[in-house]
């Protein structure tokens, strides 16, 4: 299989099915394989080995309660893009389901459903070690924000070398460009500084920590516009693309999640943000849009909130 036949197999799997509605699921399974071929471990393996360390990735990446369906990109990958990327081996009865009828948890574990990359993928990705990383690097880039992208990399645990050749490919096959006055104008509006804390950090002339995060992700189609910008500090940018906190539409009120935990610096800090209302941009045209709000809410933020 020659390398451009690699890379249409991998950038032919179906995600982002229902519009920009997050399923995370699929980029997860493969990266956590790529992870595994990286380290030259075994490339085909029993469901019930990957079971815990796919919910921990899917739990802390995915939407909320995702994790719950971790078996469904390791049974729907074997027939996505017309198959020939994944392959399922385990006893027939199992096996010679119609491919809409996904076993159950415990299904795949008590019949030693075992999967892994086809072996003609396997074998061109083993070959060309750089072919590996490239296939990593167009999932992380179409799925995640790059906030994620060294989280995701050390969870998985796979390494990318040579992140400048990434860039030039990268360009090549991304739907539609970023627009570079995008940082620009988002801190703009927010007369530079974390529209959560405040932080507004120079040195010199140079704004320091600061960021432009995009409410409604870049991958999920989210529009390089000030009403789907924030400008976060460091810190903030991170977690709120991790979900630990988001803002409500209308009321524009910082709520985080009951999964974030800590200690007295955690609570006397970052938690004294929870219930309180945004630092406005200077002007209302501006202010986050509605529609981008109710994204995060539903597709980033780690429910149950926090009691107001
Ligand atoms: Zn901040």
């Amino acid at each position: 299989m020659t390398r451009t036949q690699v890379l249409q197999i991998f950038d032919r799997i179906r995600v982002w099915q229902q519009g920009d509605k997050r399923a995370p699921h699929k980029p997860l399974l493969i990266l956590l394989a790529l992870g595994r071929l990286q380290r030259g471990e075994v490339p085909v393996v029993e469901f019930s080995q990957i079971d815990a360390p796919l919910k921990t990735l899917i739990d802390e990446f995915g939407p909320t309660g995702a994790g719950k369906n971790r078996h469904f990109p390791f049974w729907h990958l074997a027939t996505d893009g017309g198959g020939g990327l994944w392959q399922l081996s385990g006893p027939a009865n199992i096996l010679e389901r119609p491919p809409g009828a996904t076993p159950s948890l415990t299904e795949l574990r008590q019949n030693h459903i075992a999967a892994g990359f086809a072996p003609s993928v396997q074998s061109a990705l083993q070959h060309e070690t750089e072919l590996l990383q490239e296939v990593a690097r167009r999932l992380l880039n179409a799925h995640f924000p790059e906030t994620l992208h060294a989280d995701i990399l050390a969870a998985v645990g796979l390494t990318l070398l040579d992140a400048r050749h990434a860039r030039s490919e990268a360009a090549e096959y991304r739907p539609r460009n970023r627009d570079p006055g995008f940082r620009e104008r988002v801190l703009r509006a927010y007369e530079y500084r974390c529209c959560v804390c405040g932080f507004d950090l120079r040195l010199g002339q140079q704004t320091i920590g600061l960021e432009a995060a995009h409410i409604k992700w870049f991958q999920a189609g989210g529009p390089d516009v000030e009403s789907n910008g924030l400008a976060l500090c460091s810190l903030h940018h991170k977690i709120f693309d991790l979900g630990a906190f988001t803002i409500l539409p209308d009321s524009f009120t910082l709520v985080f999640s009951q999964q974030v935990a800590g200690g007295e610096a955690t609570k006397n800090t970052l938690l004294a943000q929870h219930g309180n209302p945004l630092i406005k941009p200077q002007s209302r045209e501006y202010l986050p849009a509605g529609d981008f709000l109710a994204w995060h809410v539903n597709e980033v933020f780690k429910r149950p909130q926090r009691q107001l």
